[in-house]
C-alpha cells in the first residue's frame, strides 16, 4: 500500500472533516492511515466535529443530526451518497466503505442544546447516514444523542433501517415522555429479491418490521416509511400490497411512502449499478428519470395505490399518526438543503 505522510499532527483529538477532505484530495482514501479496518471490510475514521445541529431549509424540520457519515448499509438508491463528495470521496464504494465517526458529537450537541438560544425545534436524526448502522454498536453515539435530546426536551424524528434501535427503546421512551419522538423505520418493500438487489448491507425487511412492533409495544410512536419505492423493483401492485399488509400485521402506527429520486452522485451511482446488473432496464430508467423525479402522473399513481392499500389494511398515513406535517420536503422540487453538518 502506498503510504502518504500525514499533513497534520493528529495529536490527542481526531482530525476535522476538513482535514480528512484535504488528505483524501491529495492522497486518496489510502492516505487515511488512521482509519481502522473492521471485519465488515469497511474502514472507520474518527473525526472531530465543530457543530452537531445542522440547519436545513425547505424541510418540515429545521435541524438535522448525523453522528456518522457514509453508511455500510450501501443502498444503491441512497440519496446521501451524493454528499460523500464533501469529503472528496466517491458516491460509489467509498460511501459504503469509508465511514466517518464524529467522536466528540454528543459533547458538542449537549453544548448546543444547553445554549439559551436553543428553541427546541423539531430535529431529524439520521438524514444523511443510518444512525443504527453496525458501528453504532460499539460507539453508541446515537444512543447518547437520544439521551441528550431527552434531557433537553427536544422533539425528534428518527429514520433508520437498523433493528439495533430496539436496544435503545428505554431512552426513546424517555424522549417520548419529555418531548415527542417518532421513529420512521425504512422498509421500502418486503420483496426479498428487491431487498437483496437494492439494499445489500441492511437487515431483512421482516427483522425491521419486528423492531417496529417491539417499539410500538413499548409505547413509542413507530411507523414505516416505504421510502423509496423503486420503479421496476418494488412498484408493482402485488409487491406494494404484500408490503403494506406486512406493515399492518406488525403493528406499525402509520405508513408513508416516497418514489425514488435521483440526483448528482446518487444518480451516477444508480445508473452505473443498473448498467452493470440490469442492463435491459437502463432505457426505461433513462426515460422515467429524464429529470430527478419521475413524471408527476407516475408518482401520483403509486401514491394513490399506496393510499388505497393503507385504507384497506387500516393503516394511518404518517401525517395523521404524528399529528404534524410529513417528513418530506414542502415542495419536493424546490427543497434545498443547506449542506449537512460535519
Ligand atoms: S440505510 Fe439509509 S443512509 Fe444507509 S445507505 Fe441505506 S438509505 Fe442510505
Amino acid at each position: 500500500m502506498v503510504s502518504h505522510p500525514l499533513l497534520f499532527d493528529l495529536g490527542a483529538s481526531p482530525p476535522t472533516t476538513r482535514d480528512i477532505a484535504t488528505l483524501v484530495r491529495d492522497g486518496g482514501t489510502a492516505a487515511l492511515l488512521e482509519a481502522a479496518p473492521r471485519a465488515d471490510d469497511a474502514r472507520y475514521q474518527e473525526v472531530t466535529c465543530r457543530s452537531a445541529l445542522n440547519a436545513v431549509k425547505g424541510m418540515p424540520f429545521n435541524w438535522t443530526l448525523n453522528p456518522y457519515r457514509g453508511c455500510t448499509h450501501g443502498c444503491h438508491y441512497c440519496f446521501a451518497r451524493r454528499y460523500h463528495v464533501q469529503f472528496e470521496m466517491n458516491a460509489d464504494d467509498e460511501f459504503a466503505s469509508v465511514i466517518l465517526v464524529k467522536r466528540n458529537f454528543v459533547e458538542v450537541l449537549q453544548r448546543e442544546l444547553d445554549h439559551p438560544s436553543w428553541a427546541r425545534e423539531l430535529v431529524a436524526l439520521g438524514t444523511a447516514t443510518d444512525p443504527y448502522q453496525p458501528i453504532e454498536g460499539p460507539y453508541r453515539l446515537t444512543r447518547r444523542t437520544i439521551e441528550s435530546l431527552a434531557r433537553s426536551r427536544t422533539p425528534t424524528g428518527l429514520v433508520t433501517k437498523g433493528p439495533m434501535i430496539v436496544r435503545d427503546k428505554d431512552v426513546l421512551a424517555d424522549l417520548s415522555r419529555s418531548a415527542t419522538c417518532t421513529v420512521y423505520m425504512s422498509v421500502p418493500t418486503v420483496d426479498e429479491e428487491a431487498w437483496r438487489q437494492l439494499e445489500p448491507g441492511t437487515a431483512h425487511p421482516l427483522q425491521r418490521l419486528r423492531a417496529v412492533r417491539e417499539l410500538a409495544d413499548a409505547g413509542i410512536n413507530a411507523g414505516v416509511l416505504m421510502a423509496p419505492i423503486v420503479p421496476g423493483f418494488s412498484s408493482s401492485r402485488s409487491k406494494l400490497e404484500r408490503t403494506i399488509k406486512a406493515i399492518a400485521d406488525h403493528g406499525a402506527r402509520f405508513v408513508g411512502c416516497n418514489v425514488m429520486y435521483l440526483q448528482d452522485g446518487t444518480r451516477t451511482h444508480f445508473m452505473k449499478f443498473i448498467e452493470r446488473e440490469f442492463p435491459s432496464m437502463r432505457p426505461r430508467f433513462e426515460r422515467l428519470y429524464a429529470k430527478k423525479y419521475p413524471p408527476e402522473a407516475y408518482r401520483e399513481e403509486i401514491k394513490g395505490m399506496v393510499a388505497m392499500l393503507q385504507q384497506r389494511f387500516g393503516l394511518s398515513r404518517r401525517e395523521e399518526a404524528d399529528g404534524r406535517a410529513e417528513l418530506k420536503p414542502r415542495s419536493e422540487r424546490e427543497a434545498t438543503q443547506v449542506g449537512f453538518a460535519w
